[in-house]
Order: C-alpha cells, then sequence, then structure tokens
C-alpha cells in the first residue's frame, strides 16, 4: 500500500492529507499514520489465511496507541501482550478477552492474576518456574489457565542480533528438546489446561525459510506429544515478518508468509496463530521533524531536526536504516551528503548517516517506515517531550495522542521531604 503520495505543489502526503499541513497544526516531531495501510495490513493477513482456522494476534508493543488497538479490535483483530500495562491498553481499546495471548519471560505475579481475572485465551509459558507460578495462581484463584509453551526451535532468524529471539543462547522460551517434559509435567498440575504451541523466533526476517525451519520443529514436538496422549488445540507462530525499510529489501509478501505457514502445516486441522507486529504498521507511519539547523563541519555536514533518538531510537539501537524525504521538492539548492542527527547529547543519536539530501533550516523531512517501535520504544531522555501522534483517515487529520508538555516531564517526581 502506497502511504506516501508525491503531490506536487502540496508536497508529501499521507493518504490525502499534506504532512506540511500536520506540521503547522500539530507542530513537530509528530508520529502520523495512515489509517488505510493498517487496515490494508490486516486485510491481507486475513484474506492470505481465508477459510483456513486461524487466529491473528496484533503484537502490542510494535505500536501501542489505544486508536490503532481500537481500529484492530474492531476488525476482529486479537492481541498478543507482553505486560500488564499493555493487557489494560488493549481492554481499554475494546477488545475481546477471549482473543488475547499473553507472551514474554517475567510475567510479574500481579499481571498473571489479572489476566487470570480477565479470562485470557492464552498464557505462552516461557519457563518451567513461571510454569509452577501460573498453576499455584490460578489454582488459588480457582480458575484455569489456557496454556501452550513458547519453544525455542533453535533456527537462526538471520536478522540483527538484538531482535533474533529462537537460538538456544537467546532468553527466550523452553528449549525444544526438553519441551515435552514440561509438557507432561504441566499436565500434572493443578490449574492449567494446555491448549496450544507457541514459538517466536525474531523480528524483521527478510526469508521464509527460518519459518518454515521453526515450523517443522513445533509439528515434530505436536506430533510427540500426541503420542503421548496431549492433543492441542492451536499452533501460535509468532511474528516476525520484515517489512521493506529500503528500496532493495525484498521481504515476503503477507501472503508469501502465510501461505509458508499454512503449507507447512500440512492436513493437520489445528488453529494457526500468528503474531504480528512490524508487517502490521510499520509501512504506515512515518515521523515527520523539522530542520533546526545545517551545520557544515570540516569534515561532514549535520542536518540537526527536531526529532532524536528519544524519539525513534531504532537507528541508535540497531543501526536501522530508515528512508528520509524531504516533504517539499526543494527549489533551488544541490544535494549534498548530510549526516542527519537530533538534538541528544550522544554521539549515537542519528536519525540516518551518509544521506544526500538538498535541505536548509525549517524544511520539513518525513523519516519513513516509523509506524513500529517508534513512538512504543521512545523515551523522555533529554528531558525531551514526547511527540504527539496523528491518524489521517482520507484527507482528514486526527490527534490520537496530545504532545507532552514540559510540566508532564517531573508531574510525577518529588522533593525529599
Ligand atoms: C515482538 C513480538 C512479536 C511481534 O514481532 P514483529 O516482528 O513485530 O512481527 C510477536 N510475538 C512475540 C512474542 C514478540 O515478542
Amino acid at each position: 500500500m502506497n502511504l506516501l503520495i508525491d503531490d506536487g505543489n502540496l508536497g508529501l502526503c499521507v493518504e490525502q492529507h499534506p504532512l506540511s499541513a500536520i506540521a503547522e497544526r500539530f507542530g513537530t516531531p509528530c508520529y502520523v499514520y495512515s489509517k488505510a495501510a493498517i487496515v490494508d495490513a490486516f486485510e491481507q493477513y486475513r484474506n492470505a489465511f481465508g477459510d483456513r482456522d486461524h487466529l491473528i494476534l496484533y503484537a502490542v508493543k510494535a505500536n501501542s496507541n489505544i486508536a490503532i488497538l481500537k481500529l484492530l479490535a474492531d476488525m476482529g483483530s486479537g492481541f498478543d501482550i507482553v505486560s500488564g500495562g499493555e493487557l489494560a491498553r488493549v481492554l481499554a481499546a475494546g477488545a475481546a478477552p477471549s482473543k488475547i495471548v499473553f507472551s514474554g519471560v517475567g510475567k510479574s505475579v500481579s499481571e498473571i492474576q489479572r489476566a487470570l481475572e480477565v479470562g485470557i485465551h492464552c498464557f505462552n509459558v516461557e519457563s518451567a518456574p513461571e510454569l509452577e507460578r501460573l498453576s499455584q495462581l490460578a489454582h488459588a484463584a480457582g480458575k484455569t489457565a489456557n496454556i501452550s509453551l513458547r519453544v525455542n526451535p533453535d533456527v537462526d532468524a538471520k536478522t540483527h542480533p538484538y531482535i533474533s529471539t529462537g537460538l538456544r543462547q537467546d532468553k527466550f522460551g523452553v528449549p525444544h528438546e526438553s519441551a515435552l517434559d514440561l509438557y507432561r509435567r504441566a499436565r500434572e498440575l493443578p490449574g492449567l489446561r494446555i491448549t496450544g504451541i507457541d514459538c517466536h523466533i525474531g523480528s524483521q526476517l527478510t526469508q521464509t525459510a527460518p519459518f518454515a525451519a521453526a515450523l517443522a520443529r513445533v509439528l515434530a514436538l505436536a506430533d510427540a506429544m500426541r503420542a503421548d496422549g496431549i492433543e492441542i488445540e492451536h499452533l501460535d507462530l509468532g511474528g516476525g515478518l520484515g517489512i521493506r525499510y529500503q528500496a532493495e529489501e525484498h521481504p515476503p509478501s503477507i501472503a508469501d508468509y502465510v501461505r509458508t505457514l499454512v503449507g507447512g502445516m500440512g492436513n493437520r486441522a489445528c488453529r494457526i496463530m500468528v503474531e504480528p507486529g512490524r508487517s502490521m504498521v510499520g509501512n504506515a507511519g512515518v515521523l515527520l521533524t523539522r530542520v533546526e539547523y545545517v551545520k557544515p563541519t570540516p569534515d561532514r555536514c549535520f542536518v540537526i531536526v527536531d526529532a532524536a533518538m528519544n524519539d525513534l531510537v531504532r537507528p541508535a539501537l540497531y543501526d536501522a536504516w530508515h528512508d528520509i524525504r524531504p516533504v517539499m521538492r526543494a527549489t533551488a539548492g544541490e544535494e549534498r551528503l548530510c549526516q542527519v542527527v537530533g538534538p541528544v547529547c550522544e554521539s549515537g543519536d542519528f536519525i540516518g548517516r551518509d544521506r544526500m539530501l538538498n535541505v536548509a533550516a525549517s524544511d520539513l523531512l518525513a523519516v519513513m517506515s516509523a509506524g513500529a517501535y517508534g513512538m512504543s520504544m521512545s523515551s523522555n531522555y533529554n528531558s525531551r517531550p514526547r511527540a504527539a501522534e496523528v491518524m489521517v483517515d482520507g484527507d482528514r487529520a486526527h490527534l490520537i495522542r496530545e504532545r507532552e508538555t514540559i510540566d508532564d516531564l517531573f508531574a510525577h517526581e518529588s522533593f525529599l521531604p
């Protein structure tokens, strides 16, 4: 789905709304999302599964704004959450508890209790001690928790090490060779009902082969479990499908990815669940920022913008590449090699290195593919208020999160008595 349209005089538009008008009305830095692009991604998933029994669980951590969660909930999406905070968000957005799964290696007592009270669809259990804790808490509350074990299939996702989660050395899940024993243990424990197997091997995968390899491992486990008398109702194959950040990247399409999973299942009837985050929202958003200064130094030319690593940490954290486009076409001057950096006091605070740009102070830039792991990973580092978020629907723009104020920054702090 083409999110950005270059409308000559009006410059870059999200759907039919000019980014320059959004900067005028809401200020910068500002995240801008296209409603149509999110709807389109969800429909691609839904259409790819067709009549196949499935459940799409949006991974909330990719972008947790409640307007986005509500949009997805209204289309019938379920949710993959990793904290009590995310549970509260999806409930506020109208999610059905029967479509919520809870992942994460460190679920606290209070988070588990709340999820039991709400009656979520499934706990994706990541360790033996978590299984014991969940059993005790469910039993004490007189509830039965549906569980799947998150299996670590020891498959190389061929992605950045910080977002690879399915290798033996990673902190996630239960080693696949010990999963059967832990399922046997789960069968003995009170308060638990085994409903599935879960697996998530990493993020921003650009090939289907690692997904197929992980699925094969999970299916072998399902077969071993059946031989042992443990039947499952669903396979949760996680998220991880990559998106295109650069023109030369060619991640599989949503349809190809789903075809790989459905094909790999063969004639097994059990329900497939997926937990897409990035591929649902990543290319549905841009970070709109304004140039504060152009600063030539003897070695390099710095373009200092009003967005920084506290707004978009991916370049600093993963050395990630985001395309950067001027909102208006330049009428004079020439492109030159630029370092696009923010105001934060860290040399790691860059948005884009070595970019050919023709920009001047006060120009607007669109940092592309910023819909996932942008706002949700933002912070107040350097006491910078968090950016505003806007959603465009056709020719209208709606504020979905106010810009933080300076007062917000220390509203919860106090002096010593
Ligand atoms: C982060 C995460 C996802 C989503 O991954 P994407 O790469 O954004 O699709 C899904 N499931 C789990 C358990 C995760 O931690």
